[in-house]
């Protein structure tokens, strides 16, 4: 099948995959083994030497992962996509396979948590240098950046804040320096389309949208095919420089015959086999069975959140409604540039009786569920002053856009009457 040609809801279901040559299955299997059979000596030699590419252990690659790999590399418009355990190691990898000890990137200070922790803390322990700025300013990137920064980092739609990054503008002054922009693309599957704006890399926690489920920790990194790395050997060394791990290979020479898929090929030779965070075949069936469905889900999430939105705006005890449908100016050309495919499920609100009232609200829910989470089936909702952002202080809680009645709520599923019902009911409750 000529993949490219087929919309998402076609490739979601078929790309990767036509049915199990040894059975005929036409559900993508489940490949529970460790290790596969070498037909001979040569087929041995071959594959470790990467003459030919094949299974060697699933800690490299695994042809359920596989069919993963290939099907939401196919629906980002990517050249190649690496699996990995979880959200956190797709973004620790994105970085490593470009950074090492020394160097540096420059990233969007508007991220997820964990992000923010990896990039402050671990990666700085790792000697690798993350310099944050204001993702809203694209000139703050190349202004930060000097000969060591190795690549920008930013979010699509970042919450708490859900300011859409404006990726084009941030993608067009990093690329003549050679330096690839990275989007964790995680609360924006579908609706935005990364590469189509110029980054270089797309990282998912599919952990969320992408299974939907809730049942299955996972992580994607996907390459654009769009960055030649061999152009700029002296900012991109780990993909231009012999690598004396594997025999000195230099990885944009080893990947010509292969495809523009450098960089995957080092994430999958390099850092899955030395760091190991490989994905389980299990959740990557569970996460390809989520796939399937993500193109009808998405609409339904965004069709839901804008009324959710509009229910919200008109109620006296909410201060204000955070949703990229409702922003204006600058913000609203942004988001209607990147956010081509709906705005997205998320969404918050401020609650005029402050953290009192966020609490009381939470308790009250009983359709939505009170969880750390976004992007499941289900509806959900946190109020991150008292959870997720309770050991920041208030300055540091009002910069992450956080403040006392804030409500995050992740729109689900359900039927819009039954979400309206229950957040009504509660928000009655909470003012009371
Ligand atoms: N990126 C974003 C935007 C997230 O929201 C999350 C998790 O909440 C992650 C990355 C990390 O993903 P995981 O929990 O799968 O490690």
């Amino acid at each position: 099948m000529t993949e490219r040609r087929l919309r998402p809801e076609t490739l979601a279901l078929h790309a990767g995959w036509r049915a199990d040559p040894a059975t005929g299955a036409v559900a993508p299997p489940i490949y529970q083994t460790t290790s596969y059979q070498f037909r001979d000596a040569d087929h041995a030699a071959n594959l470790f030497a990467l003459r030919e590419l094949g299974n060697i252990y699933t800690r490299l690659g695994n042809p359920t992962t596989d069919i993963l790999e290939q099907r939401i590399a196919a629906l980002e418009g990517g050249a190649a996509a690496l699996a990995v355990a979880s959200g956190q190691a797709a973004s620790a990898f994105a970085v490593q396979n470009l950074a090492r000890a020394g160097d540096n990137i420059v990233s969007g200070t508007d991220l997820y948590g964990g992000t923010w922790n990896l990039f402050a803390n671990t990666l700085r322990d790792m000697g690798i240098e993350v310099r944050f700025v204001d993702p809203a300013d694209p000139q703050a990137f190349a202004n930060a950046s000097d000969e060591r920064t190795r690549a920008w980092y930013v979010e699509t739609l970042p919450n708490p804040k859900l300011i859409v990054c404006p990726i084009g503008d941030i993608a067009a002054l990093g690329r003549p320096m050679g330096i690839p922009l990275i989007v964790d693309n995680t609360a924006a599957p579908l609706i935005a389309r990364p590469f189509d704006h110029g980054a270089a890399i797309v990282v998912y926690s599919t952990t969320k949208y992408i299974g939907g489920h809730g049942t299955s920790i996972g992580g994607m990194i996907v390459e654009g095919g769009n960055f030649d790395w061999s152009a700029f050997p002296q900012r991109q060394p780990l993909l231009n420089t012999p690598d004396p791990s594997y025999h000195g290979t230099i990885w944009s020479e080893a990947a010509k015959p292969l495809g523009p898929i450098a960089y995957v090929l080092r994430a999958r030779t390099v850092l899955l086999r030395d760091l190991g965070a490989a994905l389980s075949p299990f959740n990557a069936f569970q996460i390809l069975q989520g796939l399937e469905t993500l193109p009808l889900r998405i609409v339904r999430h965004c069709e839901n959140a804008v009324k959710v939105a509009s229910f919200l705006q008109a109620r006296s005890d909410v201060l204000s409604v955070i949703h990229p449908s409702l922003q204006t100016g600058q913000q609203a050309e942004r988001a209607a540039a990147v956010l081509t495919g709906g705005f997205g499920g998320l969404l918050g609100f401020e609650l005029a009786g402050g953290a009192d009232a966020g609490r009381r609200f939470i308790d009250a829910l009983e359709l939505f569920y009170h969880v750390a989470n976004i992007g499941d089936a289900r509806s959900l909702a946190i109020h991150p002053a008292s959870t997720t952002h309770s050991q920041l202080c208030a300055e540091e809680q009002t910069a992450t856009g956080v403040s006392p009645g804030y409500i995050r709520l992740s729109i689900g599923l359900e039927h819009i009457d039954d979400i309206l019902n229950d957040l009504e009911q509660a928000l009655d409750k909470a003012a009371a």
